[in-house]
């Protein structure tokens, strides 16, 4: 066919010859957007062993979950448009009516929330475990229906940690499936599938991209049953993502590793700093060697993020606001893991957890960031001073 005359169809189908040899490679992936994927043969429209629709993801997401698969150790990675999105998701990707699940205690509260209100109106009964029970502990508390143990270490908030090994040993025993929400490791910290577990979830919201301006979540498996059932689950469910997101993660997980030493190191020096404090009644950061999780981190764990929280010595809620608004470098706000470091008061959040918390004053969480650690122990120190 002679080439269309009309200037609408040739604008609709101006490209680049890519007959020749003239490929550029980048660094980086390229950026590729598409909903409709081009097919060249009629035979191969319903080939499902190829991409043939956007949703699942083009090139750009492939990079993303190869990166992933090697950071998770991994056979499969799928990705979410959040973290939440990735815990509800993987969740619902192997439960059914009629199962039992064990949930932490000190679960982030909107996949405890997802437990409670969605979870249960399908017929899954959840039940919740003490964050600081050992593992024995937790599979005594299995029954038959008992399909999945939901684990956090360290957990939101509180920090607990779990014996992950030691549980997906005696799960898998029993026929009980293993998944943790690994944020705050970032799946570089702790590699929980290399332990076990059979599924690692995590918000690459906060330490993967790194630099606060993306969410998305991923959930991993080495296991191929439960490839499939979390790729079914992506194709059911609809979930897709963007290529420039995919971009932006990509290019975080590059100094993944980088990022995390320098923010666990500084965390470390901040929490050692405010342990000393008068106002600070116990700091919670598990690679203190008084934390009560030390022995699990310091086994299973090859460094630490920059997330820990602190309980002040009882004070009213008026000194703990005139506290956080008296910080300058310390932004207020929720999620972590970004370059810049941020405070956040967590009692309200608390008032979720079912078990014991021999807590007595209030609970501020602390990530922090890149910035000097002494320009923060300096901010710390002026705020404190406004308590009573
Ligand atoms: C932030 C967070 C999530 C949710 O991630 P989003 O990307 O914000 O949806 C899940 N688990 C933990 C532990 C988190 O801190």
């Amino acid at each position: 066919m002679k080439a269309p005359s009309s200037p609408a169809t040739r604008l609709i189908h101006a490209r680049p010859d890519s007959s020749g040899s003239t490929r550029v490679e980048t660094v980086g992936p390229a950026i590729q957007k598409g909903s409709t994927v081009l097919i060249s043969r009629a035979a191969d429209v319903y080939d499902e062993s190829r991409p043939t629709y956007g949703r699942m993801g083009l090139a750009t997401h492939d990079a993303l979950s190869a990166a992933l698969c090697e950071l998770e150790g991994a056979n499969y990675v799928s990705l979410y448009p959040s973290g939440l999105a990735a815990m509800t998701a993987a969740l619902t990707a192997v439960l059914k009516s009629g199962d039992d699940i064990l949930v932490t205690d000190a679960i982030y509260k909107p996949t405890r929330r997802y437990c409670d209100e969605v979870l249960t109106r399908f017929g899954v009964s959840v039940r919740y475990h003490a964050p600081d029970l050992d593992a024995a502990g937790v599979l005594a508390l299995a029954g038959p229906a008992t399909r999945l143990i939901v684990l956090e270490s360290p957990g939101s908030l509180t920090l607990e940690m779990q014996d992950a090994p030691g549980v997906a040993r005696l799960a898998r025993k029993r026929g009980i499936l293993t998944l943790i929400d690994n944020t705050w490791a970032a799946g570089a910290l702790f590699r929980p599938l290399a332990h076990g577990v059979d599924i690692s979830v995590q918000s690459l919201t906060k330490y993967a991209c790194g630099h606060s301006d993306i969410l998305m979540g991923s959930a991993a498996t080495a296991r191929p049953d439960l490839a499939k059932a979390l790729e079914n689950g992506v194709r059911d469910f609809g979930w897709a993502t963007t290529a420039e997101d995919a971009y932006g993660v990509l290019r975080g997980l590059r100094t993944l590793h980088a990022r995390l030493t320098r923010q666990g190191e500084n965390g470390l020096k901040i929490a050692s700093w405010l342990q000393r404090h008068p106002k600070i009644a116990r700091v919670l950061h598990p690679a203190l060697p008084a934390d009560p999780g030390h022995a699990i981190w310091r086994r299973d764990y090859s460094g630490a993020a920059g997330l820990f929280a602190v309980e002040l010595t009882p004070c009213p809620s008026a000194a703990v606001d005139a506290f956080l608004d008296r910080l300058e470098i310390f932004g207020l706000g929720f999620s972590w893991g970004g370059f810049e470091s941020l405070a956040l008061p967590c009692d309200p959040q608390l008032k979720s957890r079912r078990l014991s918390d021999a807590r007595k004053g209030p609970l501020i969480r602390l990530s922090i960031g890149l910035e000097d650690p002494d320009d923060l122990i300096a901010d710390l120190d002026a705020a404190l001073g406004v308590i009573p």
